[in-house]
């Protein structure tokens, strides 16, 4: 687990964070499939870094229970899967792995990064996934633990690299990077017309997952299209100037999360993120168990009070 995500967990609920270092938990959203994928993917050392990430996504998603209410899991790790590839093989096109700094110590902890160095070792890279993006969306990221944070700890500039999905439905994410449309008679694949009207009920719809064309052959479609940019965006974020502020800030959250034993409320706002719904959110009122499917992890962190100690909550999570 990646320090700025332990932080932006506590950011968004604090009982997240708690559970998120007690408790592994027994299925996996696909967003996070594509996440690991994706990072896998990068990181790889073998000739074939972007089948790397499809294999990796087909992998995680058939080791695990996927968080999900759909059916057709088999359809939707093959989405995913095509996805994961397609993303790698646009932001790898260089041999090399992309390596990430070393952990630091900041006071008590060791900072585990989640970035890449950039080009060199002057600079870093983040990649973040999104549904879509807008002007609060961009300042959100700006302003997370996995971009300033990081930035802060290591002093260095970052470049955000958004990757943009489109909306999961029905077990896929529609966007140009896994759907498109293709004529009739030509066959050409298209994504957008230049007038920007709707292509006629005879074109083909088609998932990528689903086409014969080469990885090669959808993005060059992509490029004729001119809709990279629907599907990728890059941020630019220089070190911050208050650098130190915001690393001691990281320390006294982090302080508070491993010392503390207290269970913290809950956040019940947060429970359904529109890309990544907590984990949790079905046993959240009870509490994480090995009954209920999860994993103690070697305990880090002061054992919480346990819950029948205290008050019984009322369950605040709606079952989905
Ligand atoms: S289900 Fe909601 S309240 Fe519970 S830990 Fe997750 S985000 Fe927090």
């Amino acid at each position: 687990m990646t320090t700025s995500s332990i932080l932006r967990s506590d950011d968004s609920c604090r009982l997240r964070a708690h559970y998120s270092l007690r408790w592994e938990v027994p299925a996996v959203t696909p967003y996070e499939i594509l996440r690991r994928a994706v990072e896998s993917g990068l990181r790889a050392e073998s000739e074939d870094w972007a089948k790397h990430a499809s294999d990796m996504a087909m992998k995680i998603a058939c080791e695990n229970t996927i968080d999900t209410s759909e059916t057709d899991l088999l359809s939707m790790a093959k989405h995913i899967a095509a996805l994961a590839e397609m993303i790698v093989w646009i932001l790898r096109p260089e041999n090399a792995p992309w390596e990430s700094p070393e952990p630091v110590q900041i006071g008590n902890h060791t900072w585990e990064p989640s970035c890449f160095f950039g080009a060199n070792e002057s600079e870093l890279r983040q990649i973040v996934i999104v549904d879509r993006i807008n002007e609060l969306k961009e300042l959100e990221i700006r302003n997370s633990w996995d971009v300033r944070g990081e930035s802060a700890i290591y002093n260095l500039p970052i470049s955000v690299i958004v990757v943009i999905v489109g909306q999961l439905r029905n077990g896929k994410w529609k966007s140009p990077l896994t759907f498109g449309y293709r004529h009739p008679k030509a066959k050409d694949l298209r994504f957008r017309k230049r007038d920007d009207s709707q292509f006629a009920d005879n074109w083909t719809r088609v998932f990528r997952e689903l086409d014969d064309s080469t990885t090669e052959e959808w993005y060059d479609a992509i490029l004729r299209d001119g809709v990279l940019t629907e599907c990728f965006t890059v941020l630019p974020v220089e070190c911050p100037t208050d650098a130190v502020r915001i690393v001691e800030l990281a320390e006294s959250k982090l302080d508070r999360i491993y010392d503390s034993a207290e269970i913290p409320e809950p956040q019940p706002s947060q429970c359904f993120q529109r890309i990544n719904p907590c984990p949790y959110r079905h046993c959240c009122a009870e509490g994480p168990s090995e009954a209920a499917g999860f994993t103690k992890l070697p305990c880090a962190v002061p054992e919480s009070d346990s819950l029948h100690r205290l008050p019984r909550r009322e369950s605040h999570v709606a079952a989905r």
